[in-house]
């Protein structure tokens, strides 16, 4: 008789190795943490004799779900924004909410509310990126937890370090940290191409190289990113990071939702591990990854539930099962990714996709103990059919539930034992948790109110007040003006000329001032466009209104490079309505009686001023004749939006003829 720590017993052991090998009645021997056995239930207890023996009532166990890719802390910011664009959502709330909230205390009640939410459905292992992941870290292995903890590089400043240069640091000392633990894998997380350098890859590949732990990234998530991949690098993603070579590193890919055939064999050359995310990709829009042809390619493939903000539950069960319907509906194939596989990529092919795949993803002999243990047993669920073992990967994949598993255990250790966790406490957890979302919703609250403050918390540092002095003047002549400064007592100092389209952000409350996003063509001697500048700017109220004789002294409250798109802002703030203007500048730098100052010389190219309008303005209205007076009268009272303005005009017509 050899002797086992735990014998699990008369349950249906579902081993996801690569026969896929069934078990009912099986059983279980657990020495040490790891699998020493598992078989029929009658061979086993035969060979082993387990010092505690655990019945699992006729349960289904499986190996414990891999959650291949997540960002656990966010637990805290779940339905804190939702139904935005990715970038309104992760630039416009999550990053400036972050930048205020995310500390190392955070950080760890983020993490144990996701590991008590990710143990109550089955999961066992999660792969993670965020900042302080030395916290994520700890909590989880304090929760009994094995994880994937890959350390954010990122090009701006982040919660937990001011540089790239910062965060490849804290990165390298956190691997150094936990490179030997036997729960936690360190790796090292640089965002995404388009949130980092190319050198900010090449170091971090580099790095995780140097250590032989993962690179954890995101890759191809959306097509706006491919996009802007080909136009910034001439190739698409996976190409561009290859060149960076990112691929050196063992590299976890989330998402891949827009790659090509050709992508997918880089990818299997250099043996990337890829996280599928459907909800996320859903929620977010960003599309149906082509999961099918990724796994026919061989790619191995886990399964991930994305960041808690973005989905916005940790439940593996929901996201196995999102895995195969997606793959059906988009491929019109039912028989496209079956239950089975998609059972596999949620624990081997996910295991794999993590490089964990010798430590966990099956239950087989020298493997980690991390086990999850299913009611099947339920009203949902039932009857149940053995005819075929598919039967059962069906049930488990179309109809469980997370809250159907009963069991966790992690390394021989019981995390969860009849849906009681055993390492966390969770009504402290969620008391905890409800007291820091009020903070950030007085925040958020507090920020929604002012379109400054909204301007502050994506514009970073570039914060800044101007005050100037303007004096409007209308011009009947521009050749005039541009003959009086060639002469004195001007000098002129520097002169530019633009082309500029302005859109004015009008918002309901007149004292939150107007939003201008300005995009400046600078144009040449030759009238060729040789720049491009985007500006944003605040203008608050006219302080002290304007004067007579049209001299106003205006404030500029925040000026900034416009680093995002017209459309971002228009989602972000939100405004009322819209102003388009589009003026042709000539701008001078004179010296003028020891001062120095610029001038404008500014000519409206839309909105085109209607005709009347100039008429009237002209004084030429009495010399026009009655049926042209007529015709923009009527275009006057249509602008003024009067219903039968036609027929009105008409009449003024009749009336003018008649007096003739
Ligand atoms: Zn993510």
């Amino acid at each position: 008789m050899q002797k086992a720590d735990l014998l699990l017993t008369n349950g249906i052991f579902l081993t996801m190795d690569e026969e896929y090998h069934v078990y009912s009645p099986g059983a279980m021997a657990v020495r040490e943490g790891c699998i020493t056995a598992v078989g029929g239930q009658a061979e086993i207890e035969a060979e082993f004799q387990g010092e505690e023996r655990f019945d699992c009532q006729g349960r289904v166990v499986i190996p414990g779900l891999v959650n291949a890719h997540t960002h656990v802390p966010m637990t805290l910011l779940r339905g804190i924004a939702d139904d935005l664009r990715l970038d309104v959502w992760l630039q416009g709330y999550m990053f400036p909410v972050e930048r205020e909230f995310a500390t190392p205390d955070f950080v760890r009640l983020g993490t144990r509310l996701g590991c008590a939410e990710l143990i109550r459905s089955g999961v066992t292992c999660f792969a993670d990126m965020y900042y302080f992941e030395g916290d994520v870290a700890a909590a989880t292995a304090e929760a009994g937890m094995r994880a994937l903890c890959a350390q954010t590089v990122l090009k701006f400043p982040s919660p937990d370090a001011q540089s790239f240069e910062d965060s490849l640091a804290a990165a390298r000392e956190f691997i150094q940290q936990w490179q030997d633990h036997a729960l936690i894998l360190p790796a090292v997380g640089p965002h995404s191409p388009y949130m980092c350098t190319a050198d900010m890859l090449r170091q971090s590949a580099e790095l995780a190289a140097e250590f032989d732990v993962p690179l954890h990234i995101h890759l191809s998530e959306t097509a706006l990113e491919v996009e802007n991949s080909r136009h910034e690098h001439g190739m698409p993603v996976i190409p561009y990071v290859k060149k960076q070579n990112l691929f050196d590193a063992k590299v976890l890919a989330a998402h891949c939702v827009h790659i090509d055939e050709g992508e997918m064999r880089t990818l299997l050359h250099y043996n990337v591990g890829v996280a599928h995310n459907p909800s996320s990709n859903m929620k977010l829009a960003s599309g149906f990854a082509p999961v099918a042809k990724m796994l026919e390619t061989g790619l191995a493939v886990g399964i991930g539930t994305d960041g808690p903000a973005s989905n916005n539950d940790l439940d593996m069960f929901e996201e196995t099962r999102l895995a195969a319907f997606i793959a059906k509906g988009q491929s019109g194939m039912p028989t496209a990714l079956p239950a089975r596989t998609a059972l596999t990529m949620a624990t081997r092919l996910g295991a794999k996709a993590l490089y964990l795949d010798d430590l966990i993803g099956s239950l087989e002999i020298g493997k980690s103990a991390d086990v999850a243990i299913v009611d099947l047993d339920t009203l949902h669920n039932s009857p149940g059919f053995s005819r075929s073992a598919d039967a059962l990967y069906a049930r488990l994949v179309y109809a469980a539930h997370a809250h159907d598993v009963t069991d966790v255990m992690v390394r021989g250790r019981w995390l969860m034992r009849g849906r009681h966790l055993m390492t966390l406490d969770e009504p402290e957890l969620l008391r905890q948790a409800g007291e820091v979302a009020r903070r950030i919703d007085s925040f958020l609250i507090e920020r929604e109110t002012s379109v400054f403050s909204k301007l502050v918390a994506i514009g970073g540092t570039t914060e800044g007040e101007s005050f100037e002095v303007q004096v409007k003047v209308r011009i009947p002549d521009r050749e005039q003006v541009i003959r009086a400064l060639e002469a004195e007592p001007f000098s002129v100092l520097r002169t530019r000329r633009y082309r500029e389209y302005d859109t004015y952000f009008v918002f309901a409350d007149a004292k939150q001032g107007r939003l201008r996003y300005r995009e400046d063509e600078f144009v040449g001697e030759d009238g060729e466009v040789y720049n491009v500048r985007y500006r944003l700017t605040l203008t608050g109220q006219a302080r002290d209104q304007s004067y007579a004789h049209s001299i106003l002294l205006s404030r500029s409250r925040f000026l900034a490079p416009a680093t995002h798109s017209l459309r971002f802002y228009r989602e972000y703030f939100q405004p009322e309505r819209e102003i388009e203007i589009r003026k042709d500048r000539m701008r001078w730098l004179v010296h003028y009686h020891d001062t120095e100052f610029f001038i404008n010389l500014d000519q409206v190219m839309q909105p085109e001023l209607p005709k009347y309008f100039l008429e009237i303005k002209s004084r030429t209205w009495s010399r026009i004749d009655a049926e042209n007076k007529a015709k923009l009268i009527v275009e006057m009272l249509k602008d003024l939006r009067l219903e039968k303005a036609e027929a009105v005009g008409a009449e003024y017509v009749e009336l003018v003829e008649k007096s003739a």
